[in-house]
């Protein structure tokens, strides 16, 4: 008897030890490879940098932690700021169109695409002048969102959103905004899940769930897919049936949190048929956008969505992987 009390106190023990140490430092992220830093030493930077946009936690110089930003607003928190915004460029809208409307209905009848490409504004592209399509991931988030969206009312450029389905409902405005902009909604899964984590009935349920979420907001369907993280296997290739479409310039927005870094990295290397990656969720990346919007349009460059860009330099199939469009 008392050797099996001996015992039980040495377990005890060792299970009291055991409580209080933690096995990893987040418990979430055990499989991830890469240690992650003590989460008290870092101010300024990425507590989990190697979990990439939208999944990386920013620590900032006091200490807070902020998840996805804006994640946790209501729409009522930016709403009537993105209404007035809104109807300003509606504004601006209507008096640049007025001139051309009757070009753009024959359009978007010899197109065949009026259901899932909004009316547009009169405007043309050019098939022989260079485009580029700007991508911005991880929103929706009106903050920079409608930042972007202003800027590309003012020079008559297009981007394409890549958006989180789970974000969505929370800023029905702006993804509105988008569609009646004649900007591009493309699916950035439901719930930013890297889908080679998953199987085949649950990167369906991913894809199919985004596409849902905008729909109800929108009334319009995405037809791309951006893979969180660029991440795939075959599993991932079986199952996403629409396009999938990476990128040619990386302007890792998300990790230099820079300015001045996003913008160069885009001026530095652009070239026609680019995909330029961006993050919707950075104040940084909404300056950078206000920089790069001007520069590459008067450079010669027409800022187009994705679809647009395929459509005049050979198109896509389902289930295709794209990640430029060159001549
Ligand atoms: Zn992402």
């Amino acid at each position: 008897m008392k050797r099996f009390l001996q015992w039980t106190s040495i377990l005890m023990a060792v299970a009291l030890v055991t409580a209080f140490v933690p096995a990893a430092p987040f418990s979430s992220m055990a499989d991830e490879t890469a240690p992650a830093p003590d989460r008290t030493d870092v101010r300024n930077g990425w507590i989990d940098e190697n979990l990439g946009p939208g999944v990386a936690r920013w620590v900032d110089k006091n200490g807070n932690i902020s998840d996805q930003p804006g994640k946790a607003e209501k729409e009522s928190q930016g709403s009537s700021s993105e209404e007035t915004k809104e109807h300003k460029s509606q504004e601006q809208k209507t008096e640049d169109s007025s001139q051309e409307s009757s070009t753009n209905e024959t359009a978007s009848e010899e197109s065949g695409q009026a259901e899932t490409q909004p009316a547009e504004t009169g405007r043309q592209i050019d098939p022989n002048r260079p485009m580029v399509a700007l991508t911005f991931d991880d929103g929706p988030y009106a903050p920079v969102g409608n930042q972007i969206m202003d800027s590309l009312a003012q020079y008559g450029g297009k981007a394409t959103f890549f958006v989180v389905g789970s974000r969505a409902a929370a800023y029905e405005t702006e993804l509105k905004r988008m569609v009646a902009e004649g900007h591009e909604i493309g699916n950035h899964t439901f719930d930013h899940k890297y889908l080679n984590r998953l199987n085949g009935a649950q990167i369906q349920s991913e894809i199919n769930r985004c596409n849902d979420a905008v729909f109800a907001a929108t009334g319009v369907r995405p037809q791309l897919v951006r893979l969180p993280g660029g991440n795939k296997n075959q599993t991932v290739l079986q199952n996403v049936k629409a396009p999938m479409i990476m990128w040619s310039i990386d302007t890792l927005d998300w990790k230099t949190r820079n300015t001045n870094k996003t913008i160069q990295s885009v001026l530095t290397k652009v070239r026609d048929g680019d995909i330029v990656l961006m993050h919707e969720l950075y104040p940084q990346t909404g300056a950078a956008a206000l920089e790069i919007i001007p520069k590459l349009t008067q450079a010669g460059y027409q800022l187009v969505t994705v679809s647009e860009l395929a459509q005049y330099r050979g198109g896509v199939v389902p289930g295709g992987v794209y990640s430029q469009f060159y001549r």
